[in-house]
């Protein structure tokens, strides 16, 4: 893997997520491709009046190429880094190093995946999700959400969407706290690992592999889950986790 570069980019467009989560776009100043692996992430270098800090930040966009590339950062109470993003104006310029990171999948591999993320760790799996749609994968795809509430739901109607576009792509989101309205899965995503681990496997393409991207605590107890309870092989679980 090449070392990562450090180049600069602007925020090109900005938009609310979610209550507490921030869309920003970086495109590179350069024109040159962000030439990320569906899953990595960059350093992002920001000049705070206390002096520069850097956060890592996974890129939420396709490997498709382009100069350009998404991220979701979520607002933290009191957290320097989070913050500055969050209220960052467009036309901005900043420093980023990058892409790294061993938390991927290869757009066209073959195997069945189910991708696990909570909150803003969905934005590698959306990523991976978008490229190997892009890149016309057969593989069956599923994406779980877990977050607190209906609002909550980063990117979820266009998940939704590829979904319903795709018949190999489902997508699935569990919530913590959902109204008494809400008539989907609930809890948190630890609860709904097994049973779709279960039909992937049953779909008859292979042996799935998990993905799972989020806070540690959660991250640790998928993992635990998955290799303690399922049986899954080391090979076949995949961790990133933001804490
Ligand atoms: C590989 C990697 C990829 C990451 N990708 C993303 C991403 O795509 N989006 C994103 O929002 N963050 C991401 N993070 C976390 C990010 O780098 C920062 O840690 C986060 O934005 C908090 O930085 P801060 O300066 O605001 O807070 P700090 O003052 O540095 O930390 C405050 C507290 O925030 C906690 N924290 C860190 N991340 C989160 C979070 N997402 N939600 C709630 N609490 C958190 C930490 O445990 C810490 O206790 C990633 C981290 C890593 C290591």
């Amino acid at each position: 893997m090449p070392l990562p570069e450090t180049f600069a980019a602007t925020l090109v467009a900005a938009r609310d997520l979610a209550p507490s989560v921030r869309g920003l776009a970086f495109e590179r100043d350069d024109g040159r491709p962000v030439g990320h692996a569906p899953g990595q992430w960059v350093n992002l270098v920001l000049p705070l009046p206390s002096g520069e800090i850097r956060r890592a930040y996974s890129i939420a966009s396709a490997a498709d190429g382009s100069p350009r590339f998404d991220l979701a950062v979520t607002r933290v109470g009191g957290g320097l880094g989070s913050g500055y993003l969050c209220d960052l104006p467009v036309g901005a310029r900043l420093s980023a190093v990058g892409p790294q990171g061993f938390f991927t999948r290869e757009a066209t591999s073959p195997h069945p995946a189910l991708l696990v993320g909570t909150g803003t760790g969905v934005t590698p799996l959306r990523s991976m999700l978008l490229s190997a749609v892009a890149a016309g994968s057969p593989a069956p795809m599923c994406l779980l959400l877990g977050v607190r509430t209906e609002a909550d739901r980063l990117y979820a109607d266009e998940l939704a969407a590829l979904a319903a576009a795709h018949p190999n792509v489902r997508f699935e989101t569990t919530l913590s706290r959902p109204s008494d309205a809400w008539t989907g899965r609930r809890g948190w995503v630890q609860a709904h690992v097994a049973d779709l681990l279960a039909e992937l496997q049953a779909a008859g393409a292979g042996e799935p592999h998990l993905y799972v991207c989020g806070l540690e605590r959660m991250v640790k107890a998928v993992r635990e889950l998955a290799r303690k309870q399922l049986g899954l092989p080391r090979e076949r679980v995949h961790g990133e986790r933001y804490d």
